[in-house]
């Protein structure tokens, strides 16, 4: 427990397509003009370095961010969410030259409104530090508060929020197998206690079995609790026995209508910026209650 450190994934195709999905998340809650609570349940430090510390070490974002942006600079059309996405990604790298990526702590911060809340829990010990510090430095700090506490167990106390609006995001590290298991039972908890949130749930597409099996566990759940989903999952290469991560996955509970539409543009986007080989593909699948 405790030697992950999303640093040395910031920028990684994964960070890119639960950032996008997030994005969009965000905006259309905020078409109302009532308050809006958001909950990151794993949150992270924040912020990070992409040209030293781990991030330098991983090279995860060369694979990621960077060939994102190459790609749009070469001026191959885009969609409008990965605009959207690049140009928060631009607002913490004002020189114009990539070194800065924004987690999604920071990403969530940028994007409230004075109406709207922005809750974090870390656990780890070095992490919440740097998060405390991170956010101490925002404009929003105030509308931030930061938990150094399990969020598994703490989620169905926040919930429903007050204004009876609210998004989650779960992005746990899997570091703990159990964690599998305790997303279950945290979703059911949720669902029960509030079941018109819109929770999206982040996964590593895994030949591991729990893994694996995760975006129907959560099929089951949604469709238990009569909630309409979206699955999306994005494969940037196929080469078995390599280690490093190929693809992940984003599980959406009560997406907003127009999600779908959006990934119907993005995804293919994202497969030509950052696939490598015949091997990069996507999944795109709903189901309406
Ligand atoms: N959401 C972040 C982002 O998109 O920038 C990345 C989060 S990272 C994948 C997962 C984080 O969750 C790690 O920093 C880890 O220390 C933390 N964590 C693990 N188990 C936790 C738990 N039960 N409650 C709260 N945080 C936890």
């Amino acid at each position: 427990m405790f030697s992950y450190r999303h640093a040395f994934h910031a920028g990684s195709h994964a960070d890119i397509l639960k950032h996008l999905i997030l994005i969009h998340l965000v905006e259309y809650l905020q078409e109302k003009p009532g308050a809006l609570t958001i909950i990151d349940t794993h949150a992270g430090a924040g912020i990070y370095s992409l040209k030293d510390g781990f991030a330098a070490v991983s090279k995860e974002a060369e694979g990621g961010i960077f060939k994102l942006f190459q790609f749009i600079e070469s001026g191959h059309p885009t969609a409008d969410s990965v605009k959207k996405y690049v140009g928060l990604i631009q607002v913490e790298n004002v020189e114009g030259e990539l070194v800065t990526y924004p987690g999604s702590p920071f990403i969530l911060a940028r994007l409230l409104r004075p109406q709207d809340r922005l809750k974090l829990f870390e656990l780890h010990p070095k992490e919440i530090d740097i998060l405390r510090h991170n956010v101490r430095e925002l404009k929003q700090a105030k509308q931030i508060d930061v938990y150094a506490e399990d969020s598994f167990s703490r989620l169905k106390g926040l919930l429903p929020p007050p204004s009876r609006r609210g998004l989650v995001l779960i992005d746990p590290s899997y570091e703990d197998k159990q964690d599998y298991r305790y997303l279950e039972t945290a979703m059911e908890e949720a669902l029960q206690r509030f079941a018109t949130g819109c929770y999206a749930i982040w996964y590593p597409a895994l030949a591991r079995r729990e893994a694996a099996a995760l975006p129907d566990r959560m099929k089951k759940i949604a469709t238990h609790h009569k909630r309409s989903w979206l699955h999306a999952e994005l494969r940037v290469e196929n080469a078995p026995g390599e280690r490093r991560l190929q693809a992940s996955g984003m599980f959406i509970i009560n997406p907003p209508w127009t999600l779908e539409k959006n990934l119907a543009q993005a995804l293919p986007i994202l497969i030509k910026a950052l696939g490598i080989g015949s091997g990069a593909q996507f999944v795109l699948k709903s189901f309406e209650v």
